[in-house]
């Protein structure tokens, strides 16, 4: 990992970095798709890593499906991806719960879209009805101001209520046109009316990234994350002791990354995902 201050070097040696790790983790939007969109080069870049023998896992921010539905994604991008290999803040939010062993009488109020809903339900925790013992927050493009009470009074009034937020990146890319206001503004909401920190699940919190090791019995120095935010993916990566490596084809620009206001820096930098076919001329 590079120092503060010093400025992530371009990847110039794609065959070491693909050989000095087993796995690679993959944020998606703005490395894998943007929007609907496939980025160039993407099946050919994958299929040359797994004939690298490498293990490929999905990793993303965007709450508003669930690993199923991101499965279906995948396969309408002509991606062979499975399920399994897929990792949304839906499903950690789902997982994170399980994981405390959220009692079994108590509800979840969601401040979110669909994709939190059905990792709820998979996981078997029920979301309708009372008492609520945990908010979780996500993208929710029906947020509304009696939904930011429920979810507040949920939290003010029962001491033991969980406060979960899916993500909180700043903004979100719906569309290419611009920058929409991101999971972030919704959780920010929230803190703003409780005055509580809420336990993030989604990146840059190591979450999902320690419940992926441990599922694929992987250890997290053998893992390259690869992100086009600094402040989610590349912080993931670095909070897990990963190697980083940042492409430029989603939300940052070589200029934020060597500006003097950025202090995260990746291992390495590449336009995009597909610059690592070099590694197959040498
Ligand atoms: N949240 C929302 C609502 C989004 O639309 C996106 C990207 O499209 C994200 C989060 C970030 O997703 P990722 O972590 O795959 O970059
Ligand atoms: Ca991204």
């Amino acid at each position: 990992r590079m120092s503060a201050g010093k400025d992530a070097p371009m990847l110039t040696d794609a065959a070491q970095l693909i050989s000095s790790v087993e796995t690679f983790v993959f944020d998606c939007d703005g490395v894998i798709w943007k929007g609907d969109t496939l980025i160039d080069g993407i099946p050919e870049t994958l299929d040359m890593l797994r004939a690298l023998g490498k293990k490929l896992i999905f990793v993303t921010n965007n709450s508003t499906k669930s690993r199923k539905q991101y499965g279906k994604k995948f396969e309408s991008l002509g991606l062979d991806v499975s399920e399994e290999e897929i990792f949304s803040s839906s499903f950690a939010a789902a997982g994170y719960l399980k994981s405390i062993d959220f009692a079994a009488d108590k509800k979840v109020y969601i401040i979110g879209e669909v994709g939190i809903q059905k990792e709820l339900e998979q996981a078997g925790i029920q979301y309708l009805g009372g008492p609520v013992g945990a908010v979780v927050v996500g993208f929710d493009r029906y947020l509304n101001y009696y939904k930011l009470q429920y979810a507040t009074l949920c939290i003010r009034e029962n001491p033991g209520c969980l406060f979960i937020a899916t993500n909180c990146d700043a903004v979100t890319h719906l569309t290419d046109a611009q920058e929409w206001a991101g999971g972030g503004s919704m959780v920010g909401a929230i803190k703003g009316s409780t005055k509580k920190e809420p336990t993030v699940v989604g990146k840059p919190s190591t979450f999902m990234l320690d419940y992926l090791a441990n599922k694929f019995n992987i250890s997290k120095t053998q893992i390259c994350m690869v992100g086009d935010r600094l402040d989610t993916d590349i912080l993931f990566g670095q909070n897990g002791g990963c190697k980083t490596l940042l492409v430029l084809s989603g939300v940052t620009d070589l200029k934020t990354l060597q500006s003097p206001d950025n202090s995260i820096q990746p291992d390495f930098y590449t336009n995009q995902l597909s610059d690592l076919l070099a590694a197959k001329k040498v």
